[in-house]
Order: C-alpha cells, then sequence, then structure tokens
C-alpha cells in the first residue's frame, strides 16, 4: 500500500464567502459571509459610529436559505416583519434587513446568498409518483433503468433484455412490452437511474432482496446504446442495399450487414452499438472473443472489434483507429492529462517538473505505476472508473478513461515523491485542509498557488 503522508499543518482553510448583506446605502460596504454561522457585530445607524452585536447568520443545510438570529437588544425589521430580540426567523436570497425598528435611521441591508453549483443542484427537487418508477415487466421500481425509443418507455436492465433476448431468438421484431410499438434503440437511462436509486433510499421497503438484484443484473445486457433494425419488410429490403438509399437519415449498417465476415453475417434483426468515437454501427456480439466496451465506463467503441476482423477504415462505414479500445499497458501518453490534479494547472505544472527533475518520461512514469496497479499496491478508492477493482494492464479501455486513470496514478506519483523532486518554492507550501476536494483552487489562482492541493482532506470534505 502507499502511504499518504503528513498530516495537515496549521494552515487555514479559506472559506469561501457564500452570502454577502449588501447595504441600501453605498457608502457602507459588504459584509461578506465566510462560516456556517456568522455574528455580525457592525450594527451601523445613521446616526452614530457604534458598533454592537446585532445579529447571527447560520446557513441552513439546504445551502439556498439561512437562520437570522437578533442579537441585538432591539427589535429589527426582517422582510418587513418585526424580529424581538432573541428571536430568529428564516431569510432567503433577496431578503431584507432593517437592524432596526423602523426604516427611519437604519440602513437597511439585503441578504444576497452567492449561488454556487452545489446549492442549485440541492434546490432542485423533483417529485414523482412511486408508481410511474415502475417496470412494466416485474412490477418493481426500475433497477438500472433502460429506455427504449421511439415510444420512451422505461424498464430495468435485466427485464428488457430477457424480452430481447427471448424475441430474437424467435427471430421477431423487437416491440415495447409495454405498449407494442416497434424498438429501434435502448439505452442506460441515468437520469431515471438516480431517481429510482433515490426512492429505494426513501423507502426501503421498496427494495428488492439482494439475490432479486442478482439474478436480474446477471440477464443484463445493455451496457451502452443499442440500435435495433426493425424486422419488418421495408427495412429487410433495405437492409442489404447500398447505403446512400437510407433514407432516414440514420446509417444502420456496418460491413457486416452488407457481406460476411469471419463467419458472420447480420440479419434483420441484429442488433447494433454505435461506436461512441465515430458514430459507426458494429452488430452486439456476445460471446465473441474481442470487446466492444470500455471497462471504465461501459461505452461502445469498435476499435478493437473491427482490428481483430482485419477490417479497416474505408468511405463506406465510419469505423475507427485501433487506437479507441485497447488495453491499459498498450496506450500512451506524452502531456499530462487536462483533468490531472483535479484540473489545477500549478499542481499540473509541479507534476511536470517533478517528472523532468527526475529525468524520466512522463510514459515511462505511468508504465511504472500501472504496474503498481497491476500489483494491487495502490488503493483504488477514488479511481473513477466503473468496475475499479476489476482492473488490470490489459483491461481495455478508450481514450478518456486512460487519461482518467493516468490522472489517477500522478496523484499516488506526487503524493510519494520524494521532497527533493518538487520545486522548492512548491514544497514549502502548506497542506490545504481540504487537499483533493478543495473548490477554493478551482476560482482563486492565488489559493492555488500557495497550498498544496495533491493531499487528502484533513477536514470539512466537500465531496
Ligand atoms: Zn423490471
Ligand atoms: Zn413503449
Ligand atoms: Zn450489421
Ligand atoms: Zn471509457
Ligand atoms: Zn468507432
Ligand atoms: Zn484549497
Amino acid at each position: 500500500m502507499t502511504e499518504e503522508s503528513g498530516e495537515c499543518s496549521g494552515a487555514k482553510p479559506s472559506d469561501e464567502v457564500w452570502a454577502k448583506l449588501v447595504p441600501s446605502d453605498s457608502r457602507y460596504s459588504d459584509v461578506e459571509i465566510r462560516s456556517e454561522e456568522k455574528v455580525i457585530c457592525s450594527e451601523i445607524t445613521a446616526s452614530s459610529d457604534d458598533k454592537l452585536n446585532w445579529c447571527k447568520i447560520v446557513r441552513n443545510s439546504d445551502l439556498c436559505s439561512a437562520t437570522i438570529e437578533n442579537n441585538s437588544p432591539n427589535t429589527i425589521l426582517v422582510d418587513g416583519a418585526e424580529v424581538l430580540s432573541e428571536s430568529t426567523v428564516v431569510i432567503k436570497d433577496g431578503s431584507e434587513i432593517i437592524p432596526g425598528p423602523d426604516r427611519e435611521g437604519f440602513v437597511g441591508y439585503r441578504f444576497s446568498i452567492i449561488s454556487s453549483p452545489e446549492a442549485s443542484q440541492r434546490q432542485l427537487k423533483i417529485l414523482v409518483d412511486v408508481d410511474h418508477a415502475k417496470c412494466s415487466i416485474c412490477l418493481n421500481i426500475w433497477h438500472d433503468v433502460v429506455t427504449v425509443a421511439p415510444c420512451l418507455h422505461n424498464f430495468c436492465n435485466g427485464c428488457f433484455s430477457e424480452w430481447l433476448r427471448r424475441l430474437q431468438e424467435k427471430n421477431s421484431t423487437v416491440l415495447c412490452p409495454q405498449c407494442r410499438a416497434v424498438v429501434q434503440f435502448v439505452g442506460k437511462n441515468h437520469f431515471l437511474r438516480n431517481i429510482a436509486e433515490d426512492m429505494l433510499k426513501a423507502d426501503s421497503s421498496l427494495r428488492r432482496s439482494d439475490e432479486e438484484v442478482a439474478l436480474l443484473d446477471s440477464y443484463s445486457s445493455v451496457r451502452s446504446n443499442l440500435v435495433i433494425k426493425s424486422g419488418n419488410k421495408h427495412h429487410r429490403k433495405r437492409a442489404h442495399s447500398a447505403l446512400n438509399e437510407q433514407s432516414d437519415g440514420t446509417n444502420l449498417q456496418c460491413p457486416q450487414c452488407v457481406s460476411e465476415v469471419g463467419g458472420f453475417r447480420c440479419n434483420q434483426n441484429t442488433v447494433h452499438l454505435q461506436c461512441q468515437a465515430c458514430g459507426g454501427m458494429m452488430p452486439s456480439r456476445n460471446g465473441f472473443g474481442v470487446s466492444q466496451y470500455c471497462s471504465g465506463c461501459d461505452r461502445a467503441f469498435c476499435g478493437a472489434y473491427w482490428h481483430a476482423l482485419g477490417i479497416a477504415r474505408s468511405n463506406s462505414y465510419p469505423i475507427c483507429i485501433q487506437d479507441t479500445l485497447k488495453p491499459i499497458s498498450e496506450h500512451s501518453i506524452s502531456r499530462i492529462p487536462i483533468l490531472a490534479h483535479e484540473k489545477n494547472t500549478h499542481e499540473q505544472n509541479i507534476t511536470e517538473s517533478c517528472v523532468r527533475q527526475m529525468g524520466r518520461t512522463l510514459q515511462d512514469v505511468i508504465a511504472e505505476w500501472i504496474t503498481k496497479l497491476n500489483n494491487r499496491e495502490i488503493d483504488r478508492t477514488r479511481l473513477p472508473l466503473n468496475h475499479a477493482e476489476m482492473i488490470t494492464s490489459r483491461t481495455l479501455v478508450c481514450c478518456e478513461c486512460y487519461e482518467k486513470l493516468v490522472s489517477f496514478l500522478l496523484y499516488w506519483f506526487r503524493i510519494s515523491m520524494p521532497k527533493h523532486f518538487v520545486p522548492a518554492e512548491a514544497a514549502r507550501r502548506e497542506d490545504c485542509w481540504y487537499g483533493y476536494a478543495c473548490r477554493t483552487q478551482h476560482h482563486s489562482d492565488e489559493h492555488a498557488r500557495k497550498r498544496n492541493h495533491v493531499c487528502r482532506p484533513t477536514r470539512g470534505s466537500h465531496t
């Protein structure tokens, strides 16, 4: 195991300003609110310069409101209503606060929340009837939900996969199990999946047993988007005609639709996968020795498939070069990915200079760390790829997932870096308390430069 060393030292977390009190009189300055709980001492009246405690503002957990407590001996006005001494009231973005019992003689303040993406995410709450989140095949809440098109009905991946398999065995047209419309397309629906998961969290009685879920997962065959040719005569006729005769604008053909390659030829019921890199089609071949999916993101890529069949790029069909899907050990890297170190360019430059200082190349460093990953010497908790525990140097991944892997490995490379390879100026920096999870590093260039962010959060993680 590679261990992170060096606990945080005395550097203060630089909290972001999350709200402001904006005075109605521009001669006064804004009161910035940084900590989750702030006592505001500056009672300013138009007639005196005395400063006294007048209120305490505490951020609410919904992040889009706060609670104000009147700490002054006087009644104050919040949104026109009186708030007695020691009383509290909820304020929202735009609330007006008068630090005294009437408008006369007091400078009013408008409470303004500085929106963060996190807050706006939390504000969006969607109400869905449980019955509208049920699969019409198994009558349970969707599990790993897929959506079929054009009718847009939703099913569990396992339920729909079984249905699809049976229809294909009978060589019949794939119809929607709910409305009997011809299905042309099926894909995972990540948005509905999150909703279904939230529902199961909210009401555990809707949950299925682990055995049921495992069985359902074993049926699931939809990983990436599937394109299904409908088996009616009209389409069957066109399936073997020239590419330019496709009148609906969609290209549902692949080299194996036209002629047999490697002992396989598509028929009118063959389910196709659309390559995420070139947009081309390939037949979905479960059990064919070569992977058609990236193991890191489960999306389909055609590079490895056509390469294995010896089919090269032609003018007739979009086909990737082999590079879009290949084993981790065969990918190469020449520059630090934009994603590395949470996109913090200061840290990326430091890493680059460490590599140079060691007299090595990035490719060489990554190859070494892939070996460590292969030998299970690295904690994979933060590896942002699907099936993270299964990944080895022989796993086939797409270019995007490879860059994510490289970024992950560069974190560990930096964590284990002997100090003398780090530029002196960078080595002197103290760790940010929020570590890699710090949000301030993304909008404060100075903060990003002054603190080390290649470290574990030791406080108030934002993630
Ligand atoms: Zn189902
Ligand atoms: Zn339908
Ligand atoms: Zn085909
Ligand atoms: Zn991928
Ligand atoms: Zn492709
Ligand atoms: Zn920071």
